[in-house]
């Protein structure tokens, strides 16, 4: 069901007790598993869980995705079920949902012109406690924004996918216009692998071509769309015939410079994640020589989430070929040692057992 202003001002509190009784509540626990109050921070701790408010929903986690390094924020690729919600909530429990933890308001200038990512209630996360638990409670406000139904047809496993897929459909529509010919990008890790599975919806006529060092990974390409792969950035010139004039940079290790290299004069170079160092020194000459156009994508709008959705849906048995490894979520601080064990395996994916 897609969010909308109509819909949010739909869900205030409306005035008399109709539907305040809540369902699923009597079986909550007292306490949960908490993993830190800083993003990202992987310590388990058992602490109390708060008492939701009216209009409010409690959440219990399904399943989460940690990438390599971290690509993607941690915490953000979950997918939840509704344990406890009121009788006039348009929720019900057990409904699996995808939850925004930081939403955008939807009603400032920034928002409306659909850069909710500029929203400054963007900044402020709302929901409790810590920044991810096996059990969280979610205020009204969060709930009205921040929540969105997840294809019913896909399973858990391509639901995880739903933000890393909004966010590269957020960044490749800003360079649609120019209508590259030839994309490559740079790193087979997940977001890479993810990438190759958007531009073959939105670019389906170029010819695309994956780079990535390290060769084991390059074996899921062609399942992700890609038509071309290469160990370095000569031999991707060399299998596309000619410069790339999109070049998608995927993984931070080196691959900016590569990425300055090997674009075509008056391409673009899109970053879906900061490269690592001083950039600087690299960066501004070939820019300038080449005329090169470089863009970030920093976030997503409602809409790339509406319109991802459906594509998990579609692409749902071939997203499952995606190598990764499961851990229980108490054991979340164990996630990057084992990705940095097995280079093969492009996630952990945890369950809530
Ligand atoms: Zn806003």
């Amino acid at each position: 069901m897609p969010l909308s202003l109509t819909r949010i001002l739909a869900q205030r509190p409306r005035d008399g007790s109709r539907g305040l009784e809540w369902n699923g509540r009597g079986g909550l626990p007292s306490q949960t598993l908490s993993m830190g109050s800083t993003v990202g921070e992987w310590l388990p701790t058992l602490v109390d869980l708060p008492q939701p408010m009216d209009e409010g929903l409690v959440i219990g986690l399904e399943s989460a995705l940690i990438s390599r390094s971290d690509k993607l924020e941690p915490g953000v690729a979950a997918v939840w079920n509704v344990l406890a919600c009121q009788e006039d909530s348009e929720y019900v429990p057990n409904v699996r949902i995808f939850l925004d933890p930081h939403p955008p308001c939807r009603l400032c200038e920034a928002c409306a012109s659909g850069n909710h990512w500029k929203c400054i209630e963007v900044q402020s996360r709302r929901w409790h406690p810590g920044w991810i638990a096996r059990e969280m409670v979610v205020p009204p406000w969060t709930v009205r924004r921040g929540v969105c139904d997840l294809p019913a047809r896909a399973t858990v496993r391509s639901c995880l996918y739903l933000d890393p897929i909004s966010r590269i459909r957020n960044g490749l529509t800003n360079v649609l216009k120019s209508k590259p010919k030839r994309v490559a990008v740079c790193g087979a890790d997940l977001l890479g692998i993810l990438t190759g599975f958007v531009l073959e919806r939105m670019l389906p006529d170029s010819i695309r071509c994956l780079i990535d060092p390290i060769e084991a990974r390059l074996g899921l390409a062609r399942e992700a769309g890609f038509h071309q792969v290469a160990s370095h950035a000569e031999g991707a010139r060399l299998a596309m015939e000619d410069a790339p004039n999109l070049v998608v940079v995927t993984d931070g290790e080196a691959s900016f410079s590569k990425a300055l290299d090997l674009c075509a004069v008056g391409g673009t170079i899109l970053l879906l994640v900061r490269p690592e160092g001083d950039l600087q020194p690299v960066g501004l000459d070939k820019i300038w020589q080449k005329s090169l156009r470089v863009m970030a994508a920093v976030g997503c709008s409602p809409s790339d989430r509406e319109v991802a959705a459906h594509w998990i849906e579609d692409l749902d048995v071939r997203l499952g070929m995606i190598p990764v490894m499961e851990l229980p979520f108490e054991q979340a601080a164990l996630a990057q040692g084992r990705l940095d064990a097995d280079p093969t395996r492009l996630a952990v994916v945890l369950t809530s057992g």
